[in-house]
């Protein structure tokens, strides 16, 4: 079975397909020769991740799946949630979306927040989702230099480490995104 990734991001392509094994073809945007910039314009993650399955599904006429990510900080409501990757501006950088969060959790004592992975299916005309989420909390300061966006900030429930000071071998096992692409791959490998 082959399966476009909507993305070209080769960690994410690394990631499924080293869970998947060769049963099925994972192939990226550039792959299918796909150049344009896919529109993420939903105020949701799930409604983010449609949409940019949906595009290639129906362009390319080729079963497909997308990923969105959010982290969901309780005490800013659920901020910086969809908008995580231009949290502090359009330029999408990390160190200005940490401070940011950072200051906006000046004086906050419950600190809970989590990241939440969505992703989006199209299989043979029939539509699916599959999700992931790994509880935390934001620490005060910056830990660790591994990872990327806000692991410094991270540390997950029941471990003494942030995200970035996590071998990206375990930080892999327990994230979101390992989670929703984990139930994706079940059933996918259910298919073929
Ligand atoms: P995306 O949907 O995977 O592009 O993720 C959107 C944004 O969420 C990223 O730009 C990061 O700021 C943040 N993010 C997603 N996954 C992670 C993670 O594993 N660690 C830290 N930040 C993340």
């Amino acid at each position: 079975m082959e399966i476009v990734f909507a993305t070209n991001n080769e960690h994410k392509l690394k990631e499924i397909r080293d869970i998947l094994g060769n049963s099925i073809n994972i192939r990226s945007l550039m792959d299918i020769d796909c150049f344009e910039e896919i529109p993420e314009e939903q105020d949701s993650l799930e409604g983010n991740a449609r949409q940019k399955a949906e595009f290639v599904y129906k362009k390319f006429g080729k079963n497909c799946f997308a990923d969105d990510t959010g982290l969901e900080v309780d005490a800013l409501d659920g901020r910086p949630g969809v908008h995580s990757a231009r949290y502090a501006g359009p330029e999408q950088d990390a160190q200005k979306n940490i401070n940011k969060l950072l200051e906006e959790m000046q004086g906050k004592t419950n600190r809970r927040a989590r990241f939440k992975t969505v992703i989006s299916l199209f299989l043979n005309d029939m539509y699916y989702t599959f999700e992931g989420c790994i509880e935390g909390e934001i620490q005060k300061t910056p830990s660790g230099s591994d990872g990327f966006g806000y692991d410094p900030v991270f540390r997950p429930i029941g471990y003494e480490r942030s995200f970035a000071q996590m071998p990206l071998k375990e930080k892999n096992k327990i994230s979101h995104r390992a989670v929703a692409t984990s139930k994706l791959a079940i059933f996918l490998s259910k298919q073929v």
